[in-house]
């Protein structure tokens, strides 16, 4: 301790105090000091020309905000420094949650309801994930909302009113602000804080958790409700920073109105919410150019308000409604469709069917069936059908035909008036599927000779899907070994729940669980009670940590592979097997067996005390 206060005294000398290593600190050329790290490598002071420190195990100490450095503790914990210099040890918790999402949320009224100290760190500056960020024009929920929202209080699914089956984002964002202050959750989240560090300490089975804020906080069970949907994509266009127009990302909207009244717009990709916004910008440009690499299959959403008829419906079926939904393979209850008269139907009248049933429901006319790749032929060439009926010019209605897949391989998009929004004067549709963007200029687009003069560009470009957020977080279990390095080749986890080699440390809806396979919400429910007991039964049977064996991580894995093989929804590019992003591995990121089975599988594992499937350290 001494010599740290002795060396902020010493700032400006010429030579500091040796390092408790006996290393000197060597004068740069400049003048200003640099000091060896342990292993020899040599690390700049702050640029405030605080210096950073070594703590016993080589990791550098970073100056606070407020210039004050951190002090090594003796047993290699970290001590704080306040504003006016007293030491004081880092919170200590027992459960950081990362989001504040519909799973982060979930976790920490599970956590807090059970009695443990919990908090949230959130990147954003409002509660909310997706539903925060993506407030693009016509952003929705595609699973109805009834069904796309909470099931852990009956009190709360009763008392909400849904004004519309599929919500707009400012009522889900609403939604998410009411359960929050229902369940008096606010003081316990720390917004605008992103987690950079996570780092666990062995001997005493915790994990230190830093933020880009420099909180330093110590939790004994770590969980990543980071989103599977949360950090955008990279554009990499050229030129992109010398447009003199707006630029905007669907999922890092504005809070603020924009308006694209007397506007020229393009936008670029046509994905979940490149269909969603198309229609609705259309409605306000002057003109809209579409940019699609990539058409998908879009099935109408048959939007409309909740009516009491079916309000009173669900709220009087609630529990048996969400046990079913349990029960399905993705999530979703669709028992309330009369599925007797289609029996007899051939696949065309089911086909139409599916269509006025529309959304998610549209599979209920196939039920069973989807993984069949005749079906999925049949289908595939009804929708092009509806497609040509609807676009009136052939050549544009062609170029919307989905050509790398076939439906059920990829989630469809669901919305309204899309393939219409081609009929509009105003709006083009510019096929990029076999030339690039060459570049954005500071007034449009240029492809090969040529140019698009617009106003405002919109990026649709999708998401560095399901390890993006856990990526980009500097994550070290055992031994130091970091999450980065195991999942170099690909993501490994045993149900998506939990890693090898990272104790008490919880993914929810994390790669290799059925994630974004239908409704998420019953998912992260899941994954959080799953958690939730567990944390449980290691307080009460004095377990110092868990993690899962290597042996039955690679099992899973293994099966998860197996059974992707087996189904036609794998075989689709898809941002699900990072396939959508260059540079990531082409690999099987989610389990499409099923809901229902996925859970069955959680259950199994935690039989048996945990067993069979976990190495669990008790406490000396
Ligand atoms: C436009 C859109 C529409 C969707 N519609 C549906 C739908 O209809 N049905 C459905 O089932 N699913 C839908 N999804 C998927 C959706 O992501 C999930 O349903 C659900 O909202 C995920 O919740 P989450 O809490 O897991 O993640 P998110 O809502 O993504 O929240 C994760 C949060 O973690 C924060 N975070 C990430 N890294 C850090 C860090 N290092 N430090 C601090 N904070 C961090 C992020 O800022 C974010 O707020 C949609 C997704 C999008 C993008």
């Amino acid at each position: 301790m001494a010599n740290i206060m002795n060396m902020k005294k010493d700032m400006k000398c010429v030579e500091h105090l040796p390092n408790t290593n006996g290393v000197k600190h060597v004068p740069d050329t400049n003048g200003v000091e640099r000091v060896p790290n342990t292993n020899g490598v040599e690390h700049a002071p702050y640029t405030n020309g605080v210096e950073h420190v070594l703590i016993t195990n080589g990791v550098e100490h970073v100056p606070n905000t407020n210039g004050v450095e951190h002090a090594p503790y003796t047993n290699g914990v970290e001590h704080v420094l306040n504003t006016n210099g007293v030491e004081h040890l880092p919170e200590t918790i027992d459960a950081l949650v990362v989001g504040a999402g519909f799973a982060g949320l979930a976790m920490l009224h599970a956590l807090r309801e059970r009695g443990y100290s919990a908090k949230i760190f959130e990147a954003g500056h409002e509660i909310g994930g997706t539903w925060h960020w993506n407030r693009y024009p016509g952003a929705r929920c595609d699973v109805e909302s009834m069904q796309y929202s909470y099931s852990f209080s009956d009190e709360l699914q009763q008392q909400w009113h849904w004004s519309e089956r599929f919500a707009k984002q400012p009522e889900i964002l609403r939604y998410l602000n009411h359960v929050v202050d229902k369940f008096d959750l606010r003081k316990h989240i720390q917004l605008e804080t992103r987690v950079t560090s996570v780092i666990y300490d062995e001997d005493r089975s915790q994990w230190a958790i830093t933020t880009n804020r420099d909180d330093h906080i110590i939790a004994k069970f770590c969980i990543m409700a980071t989103g599977c949907l949360s950090i955008p994509k990279d554009p990499n266009i050229k030129g992109l920073d010398q447009f003199k127009g707006n630029v905007y990302s669907t999922s890092h909207w504005p809070a603020d109105d924009v308006s694209f009244i007397d506007r020229r717009v393009a936008i670029i990709g046509t994905g979940a919410s490149g269909v969603q916004c198309i229609p609705m910008i259309a409605k306000q440009a002057t003109h809209l150019y579409v940019f699609q690499r990539t058409p998908n299959f879009v099935i109408p959403a048959n939007y409309e308000p909740v009516d009491s008829e079916y309000e009173d419906d669900w709220k009087s079926n609630y529990t048996q409604r969400r046990r079913q939904s349990l029960e399905s393979p993705a999530g979703i209850f669709f028992g309330y469709v009369n599925d007797s008269s289609i029996a007899t139907m051939t696949d065309a009248e089911r086909f139409e069917e599916g269509w006025k049933r529309g959304g998610f429901s549209f599979y209920t006319a196939f039920q069973g069936r989807l993984n069949d790749k005749a079906i999925s032929e049949i289908i595939s060439k009804l929708i092009c059908d509806k497609i040509r009926k609807t676009v009136k010019d052939p050549a544009v209605a062609e170029t919307l035909f989905p050509y790398d897949h076939l439906f059920g391989t990829k989630r469809p998009c669901v919305t309204s008036q899309y393939y219409e929004t081609f009929n509009r004067d105003n709006v083009t549709l510019v096929d990029i599927r076999n030339k690039n963007i060459d570049e954005i200029t500071p007034t449009g687009i240029q492809i090969e000779d040529k140019h698009y003069d617009v106003d405002d560009i919109v990026l649709a470009i999708g998401f560095d899907a399901i390890t993006g957020a856990i990526f980009n977080i500097d994550i070290h279990g055992r031994s130091g070994q970091t999450l980065r390095d195991k999942w170099t080749i690909r993501p490994r986890t045993l149900l998506g729940l939990m890693m090898a080699h990272f104790p008490n440390l919880f993914t929810i809806t994390g790669p290799g669980s059925p994630v974004d396979l239908g409704n998420m919400i019953p998912h992260i429910e899941e994954n959080v009670k799953w958690i939730i007991n567990c944390i449980d039964y290691l307080k009460m049977h004095n377990i110092d940590s868990i993690e899962p064996t290597v042996n039955a991580q690679n099992a899973w894995m293994d099966h998860v592979d197996m059974v992707a093989g087996q189904i036609l929804c794998s075989t689709g590019n898809s941002w699900y097997n990072g396939s959508s992003l260059s540079g990531k591995t082409n690999c099987v990121m989610r389990y499409a067996g099923g809901f229902n089975n996925y859970l069955k599988m959680c259950e199994n594992a935690a039989m048996h005390d945990y067993a069979q499937f976990f190495v669990l350290k008790r406490s000396p």
